[in-house]
């Protein structure tokens, strides 16, 4: 069976250097090892992704000289399925509805005595409350009052029931980790799996589709190192394979900023106005 890869990009914006590079490499792994390159539209975020970004996306892609196998996969089109999946992790004692707004989690870290309070790997403050700060009754009321609330993982008992998890790397983590990696789901405590209105969230929707494309290496940047945690142990928890992975270097800006939307990354659209050629931004990115 041939590799299969994937770029996986979202919708909110127009791709920069720092896609360029992720896609060119994925296109020229798979490439080299007669694999399969698949394109996934990450479009969950249904207020932050318009329809001419995706557009931008596969005329930005053609333009590099990237070809990808269609039909495209859209995460927007599947929601259903990981509403199952999540609804099923919650049947399993896995997964528990919680209510608090972002200010009632900042007062309840404010007046925990745990000082500093910990935070996940992205620097986010870990969620303060747990399964055990409602009843299921008590949840069971406020669902039914059509409350707002978030699905979060049980991660104790997910880590409890699941026991040591590993992944093989075969890129390299921010610390230059490699090889077999022992993975950390507990740096992230109880993760948002599904929201009110979204009933997924990139954790949930980036394993699933990994798994239903047969996706065999995921070649995606350093910054989500860390979150392959809690993805190896979203894969356990829901029987799915674990594929390959391969965490490569961030671009960065004069500044030292991982290229991105929020600091004004200059798009590859912008580059092209301003007549580079494909060929140069292969050399910009540091390709071959
Ligand atoms: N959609 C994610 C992004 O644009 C990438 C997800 C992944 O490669 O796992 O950053």
């Amino acid at each position: 069976m041939p590799p299969v890869f994937r770029f996986a990009p979202s919708p909110n914006g127009y791709l920069h250097l720092g896609h360029a590079y992720s896609a060119l490499l994925n296109f020229d792994l798979a490439r080299q090892s007669g694999g399969r390159l698949l394109l996934r539209i990450e479009d969950i975020d249904k207020p932050r992704c318009r329809p001419e970004y995706e557009e931008a996306i596969y005329e930005d892609l053609a333009w590099l000289g990237i070809v990808w196998e269609t039909p495209v996969r859209r995460q927007s089109e599947h929601l259903d399925i990981y509403r199952r999946a999540v609804d099923h992790l919650a049947e399993a004692g896995l997964a528990y509805p919680a209510f608090e707004s972002r200010a009632e989690i900042v007062r309840m870290i404010g007046q925990s005595p745990r000082k500093p309070w910990p935070r996940d790997p992205d620097g986010a403050p870990l969620y303060p409350g747990s399964v055990a700060s409602l009843s299921k009754e008590e949840r069971q009321v406020r669902l039914q009052a059509g409350e707002a609330f978030v699905m979060r993982l049980d991660s104790l008992e997910a880590i409890r029931r699941m026991g040591a998890l590993t992944w093989d790397e075969e890129g390299a983590g921010p610390e230059g980790q490699t090889g077999r990696i022992a993975a950390r789901p507990d740096d992230w405590g109880d993760v948002v799996l599904a929201r009110k209105e979204t009933p997924t969230s990139y954790h949930v929707s980036v394993v699933i589709d990994d798994a239903v494309q047969g996706v065999t290496h995921v070649v995606r940047g350093q910054d989500l190192f860390w979150a392959t945690s809690v993805h190896r142990l979203l894969q356990a928890l829901m029987g799915l394979p674990a594929p390959v992975y391969h965490h490569h270097r961030l671009l960065r800006d004069a500044e030292g900023r991982k290229l991105s939307k929020s600091a004004q990354a200059p798009s590859l659209r912008a580059l092209r106005a301003e007549g580079k050629s494909p060929q140069n931004i292969r050399e910009m990115v540091g390709l071959p």
